[in-house]
């Protein structure tokens, strides 16, 4: 018997942005209509997840209980308290990996210096990965032909959203999936970092809602890997993405494995660096008014769109931590409000990785510079001018740094007027720098090992 309970920590996520709440309540509806079609319907209680799941399978009868399991420690922790619940009752209660491809205890067992333990860094992740996946297998699912009461599924409204006007699904999800394997995946190795193309799959809210099974999308990329006549950069390509996917689960067996708390950085030596919780300029970037096109453009996108390029994500949040020095979980609760994909663990493991703190230690941290960004990636400022009009008459050669172009054109035209584009509001180079030296004497000074 399908069951959705709703409860009050599900609630509070998906209100945060009302995109997420319009996609995760239409991917209930799919659901819904697809467990319909199957001769069922979904159950839905509403009520605190333990005593509510726990009633229900009284009510049914159930003998076990089986769920897909949370990766981030929050929902570790309460899915625990869930299993003890079950168990105290005499239910047989059963957490399923069914988000990633392949679930993190079996790359884990492949370690051979510590069998058993997750990877901390990516290569050798991805080297088990690869060694460990197998090709899905298909099981047959007899459901329940009893009706229970329900609760009314979630609407949108209920979260001052609009429906979608496509509602997100499963068939929706594979023909954008085909349609990108058919096409745009094929270039996929280069056209990723190119944001003005669009080119990767934005498949990240329906992998995230479960509307696509991360085992699904891999299987489909392996077996457009078997047409003989694909050339070798479009296999290459093919591979760079199935990488993508390989990486998720990394970022899922990270917080399965090292994510003991919530919001604490997985760098043990981070945890003592001083940041900030402010910076003068933080609504500035929180707008999308930094003076730096490419971050801006990129916030722009996700506050219009609910998703920003993965490429500008990485320039952005470097933005953030370095040239403001403000504490990273800052930046990841602001796009939260934004993003449509509700994925904690891969949020805290992405933003950890940008800001240095996670778990595997870069000797250096990764600053980006914004202006050599959207020179190498943005050339001809198509990204840049789609999300920031007030750039829309400045040369190509003045876009990575307009502020300077403004000052002379305010002399010659009447270019920058009241919805004039803002000057920089911090200097990239001098905060970086500034940063770094922040950061190597706190790394050779003994006390964080204390
Ligand atoms: C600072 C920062 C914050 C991020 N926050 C989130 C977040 O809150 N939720 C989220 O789902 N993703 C997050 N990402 C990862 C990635 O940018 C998004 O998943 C993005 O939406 C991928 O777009 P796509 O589906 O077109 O990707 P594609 O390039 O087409 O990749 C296919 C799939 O692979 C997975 N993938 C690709 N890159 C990554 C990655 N770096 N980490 C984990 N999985 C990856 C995603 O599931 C993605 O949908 C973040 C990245 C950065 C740098």
């Amino acid at each position: 018997m399908p069951a959705l309970v709703f409860d009050p920590a599900m609630r509070e996520r998906i209100a945060q942005s009302t995109r997420r709440a319009a996609f995760y309540c239409g991917a209930v509806a799919s659901l819904e209509s697809a467990l319909k079609h199957h001769g069922t319907r979904l159950v839905v209680r509403r009520g605190p997840l333990i005593s509510t799941a726990r009633a229900l399978a009284r009510e049914v009868g159930a003998e076990t209980v089986i769920w897909s399991t949370a990766y981030d420690a929050a929902s570790v922790a309460r899915e625990r308290q869930l299993q003890s619940a079950f168990e105290e009752a005499g239910l047989r209660a059963i957490a399923v990996h069914d988000a990633p491809t392949v679930p993190p205890e079996e790359t884990a067992a492949v370690r051979s210096d510590e069998g058993g333990a997750g990877y901390r860094a990516l290569a050798p992740y991805i080297a088990a990965w690869e060694e460990t996946r197998r090709a899905p297998v298909k099981g047959t699912i007899r459901f329940e032909r009893d009706t229970f009461p329900s609760d009314a599924p979630p609407t949108p409204v209920e979260f001052g959203a609009a429906p979608l006007a496509e509602e997100p699904s499963e068939t929706r999800a594979l023909a954008a999936l085909d349609a990108f394997l058919a096409g745009p995946a094929l270039q996929y190795r280069t056209a990723r970092n190119i944001p003005a193309d669009e080119s990767t799959s934005h498949l990240s809210a329906d992998l995230s809602f479960g509307t696509i099974g991360a085992r699904t999308v891999v299987a489909r990329i392996d077996a457009r890997l078997r047409d003989a006549f694909l050339l070798s950069e479009e296999r290459l390509s093919l591979e760079t993405f199935r990488r993508a996917l390989a990486q998720r689960d990394f970022f899922l067996q990270l917080a399965w494995f090292f994510e003991s708390r919530p919001d604490e950085p997985l760098q043990p030596k981070m945890r003592h660096f001083p940041v900030a919780e402010r910076h003068p300029a933080l609504e500035a970037w929180r707008e999308g008014c930094t003076g730096y096109p490419l971050v801006d453009a990129g916030i722009r996108q996700l506050r219009a769109t609910g998703w920003m390029h993965p490429r500008v994500r990485l320039v952005a949040a470097s933005f953030l931590c370095f040239d403001l020095g403000v504490d990273w979980r800052v930046g990841r609760d602001a796009w939260e409000r934004d993003l449509v994909e509700d994925d904690p663990a891969l949020a805290n493991g992405n933003w950890q990785w940008v800001a240095g703190v996670g778990a595997d230690l870069a000797q250096f941290p990764r600053i980006y510079n914004p202006r050599k960004q959207a020179r190498a990636f943005d050339s001809r400022g198509t990204y840049v001018r789609r999300w920031i009009p007030e750039l829309a008459t400045v040369p190509d050669a003045d876009l990575a740094d307009p502020s300077s172009a403004g000052r002379q054109a305010q002399i010659a035209l009447p270019l920058f007027d009241g919805t004039a584009y803002p000057a920089p509001v911090v200097d990239h180079e001098g905060a970086a720098r500034e940063f770094l030296r922040r950061y190597v004497e706190f790394v050779s000074t003994p006390t964080w090992r204390g």
